[in-house]
């Protein structure tokens, strides 16, 4: 059994893991990092970056499948096009190995030592790793878990033959003729647009009366526009309830109507949990907020010197939050006074079109107390929006009606996502709406939205 020690321990190299890890490096601590697959996690590996390369290709196809069929207004027409989905799922996976590679040669360049293998808590300050070589033991000052997450299991509906998560829905070499979704979240319907974009028949079964629960109707009622557009079948309020004699999908609709769905392939999207099991947790006994490990303003958990990250510290669970996190971690550890003062955590959904969401929304300013001002800018009257031929959608931007504290900003609309950064800055610098209108937007953009918005706000939109 070999034994080494370090300053840090970083247990899990998703974006949370390995950003702590990279940071610790520049900072000069010597840390190690285990990973039991490949680095860079749930995101690189079977979230984010597939999900949104499969977006992509399916995006390509529809255009190019929507002009073959006379339906382009823009005087383009082509023959058919023909998908080759393992050759997309090949491009996928490069784009896959690209970034591996990328994160492993970041770790290396920051002087990080990397160990291959499942680890598993002795105590707070040892992990054991069973590695291809043997079992090494892994002691430090401070350790940082970062283990994730993984899809939530229906116990009637098990994963296996035709039922799959969106790990396997990534990997698929054909386009199913008929794909079942259950739950209209985000991967539910980020995946199942592309899947219907690519030729499939998709139905969506979601428990709740609407699709993305989690954001406003107001800012989802674009999507579910498109989603009809699209030819996506949605059943809300119906819950599933297992699998049928001949495999098809059990259905039980809001009124109690029992109904059944065949499809060829069954897609669980229910949410994801902490991947708390494996690892030895009970051994280190931490206090749990819930089904998560509880953390504080600086991510420690209840046990001295051990600091948690990322999905498995709770919601949201995106990416960005798991780096910021780490990143934060990392600079602790060196003895820098850090805490978490952030005033949002941007999410985007891409659905098509997609949804951006900073800081907060109409209903949650108010229920804080704040008299606010809301306003909201169309893109019917965004010139860029026309030239992409996508008006679905608008910005819309909430300030306090005393000082004109901007809140939050959200927008949902074709290619908004990358609106994103500047929806955050402007919160992130505690701008006003005179900030805003303060500031030139090149033209024609989809960000004039943002200017046209914060004029509303002031009472004076020139193109609204
Ligand atoms: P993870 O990325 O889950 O990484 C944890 C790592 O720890 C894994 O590599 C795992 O193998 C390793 N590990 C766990 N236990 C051990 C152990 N005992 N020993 C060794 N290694 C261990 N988020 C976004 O922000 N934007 C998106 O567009 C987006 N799209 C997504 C699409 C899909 C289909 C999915 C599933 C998720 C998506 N997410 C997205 C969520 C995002 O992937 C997660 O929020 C993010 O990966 C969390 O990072 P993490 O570092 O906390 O954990
Ligand atoms: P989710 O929480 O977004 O959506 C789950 C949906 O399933 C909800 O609408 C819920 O009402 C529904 N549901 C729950 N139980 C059900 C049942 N028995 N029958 C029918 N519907 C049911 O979860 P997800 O789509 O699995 O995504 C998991 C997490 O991954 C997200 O919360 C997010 O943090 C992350 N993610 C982020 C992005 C992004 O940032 N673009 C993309 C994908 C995933």
């Amino acid at each position: 059994m070999k034994e080494i020690s370090c300053k840090l321990l970083v247990v899990g190299a998703g974006p949370g893991g390995y950003t702590c890890a990279i940071r610790a490096g520049q900072l000069g601590i010597d840390a190690v990092i285990v990973e039991a697959r490949r680095p860079g996690g749930t995101c690189l590996n079977i979230g984010c970056i597939p999900s949104k390369a499969l977006i992509h290709a399916a995006d390509e196809f529809h255009k190019v499948a929507r002009m073959a069929k006379g339906e382009s207004r823009l005087g383009i027409s082509t023959g058919s096009p023909r998908l080759d989905l393992s050759q997309t799922i090949a491009w996928k996976g490069g784009i896959v190995e690209r970034l591996n590679s990328g994160v492993s040669g970041l770790l290396k360049r920051a002087k990080v030592k990397t160990v291959e293998g499942w680890a598993r808590f002795r105590d707070g300050k040892t992990v054991e790793v069973e590695t291809e070589l043997g079992v090494q033991v892994v002691r430090a000052e401070h350790v940082v878990i970062a283990t994730g997450s993984v899809p939530v299991e229906l116990p009637f509906l098990p994963f296996g033959g035709p039922v799959i998560s969106s790990t396997e829905a990534l990997d698929l070499n054909e386009v199913p003729g008929h794909l079942a979704v259950v739950g209209a979240g985000y991967i539910g319907l980020e995946l199942g647009t592309a899947f219907r974009k690519m030729g499939s028949r998709v139905t969506v079964v979601e428990a709740q009366p609407r699709i993305l629960p989690l954001y406003d109707a107001e800012l989802t009622k674009p999507v579910a526009k498109r989603l009809r557009d699209l030819g996506v079948e949605i059943l809300t309020g119906a819950r599933v309830k297992g699998l049928g004699q001949d495999g098809e999908l059990l259905i039980e609709g809001g009124n109690g109507k029992k109904t059944t769905l065949p499809a060829d392939k069954i897609l669980v999207t229910v949410g994801r949990r902490p991947a708390t099991e494996g690892w030895g947790l009970d051994s280190i006994d931490l206090e749990m907020d819930g089904q998560f490990i509880r953390i504080d303003d600086r991510c420690r958990t209840s046990m001295r010197g051990v600091y948690a990250i990322g999905d498995v510290t709770g919601e949201p669970m995106l990416a960005h939050r798991a780096m910021a996190q780490g990143e934060m971690v990392a600079d602790i550890v060196a003895g820098r006074k850090r805490s978490w003062d952030k005033v949002s955590i941007p999410a985007v959904c891409f659905t098509d079109p997609e949804i951006v969401t900073a800081g907060l929304s109409p209903n949650e300013a108010e229920r804080a107390g704040y008299d606010v001002r809301t306003s909201l800018f169309p893109f019917q009257a965004n010139g860029r929006a026309l030239t992409v031929e996508r008006d679905d959608g608008f910005i819309r931007v909430i300030a306090r009606a005393d000082n004109h504290l901007i809140l939050g900003i959200q927008g949902v609309g074709a290619g908004v996502a990358e609106l994103s950064s500047s929806f955050s800055l402007a919160l992130e610098m505690r701008a006003r709406l005179e900030d805003v209108t303060g500031t030139i937007q090149a033209h024609p953009t989809l960000g004039e939205g943002l200017l046209e918005a914060a004029l509303k706000g002031l009472g004076h939109a020139i193109h609204h």
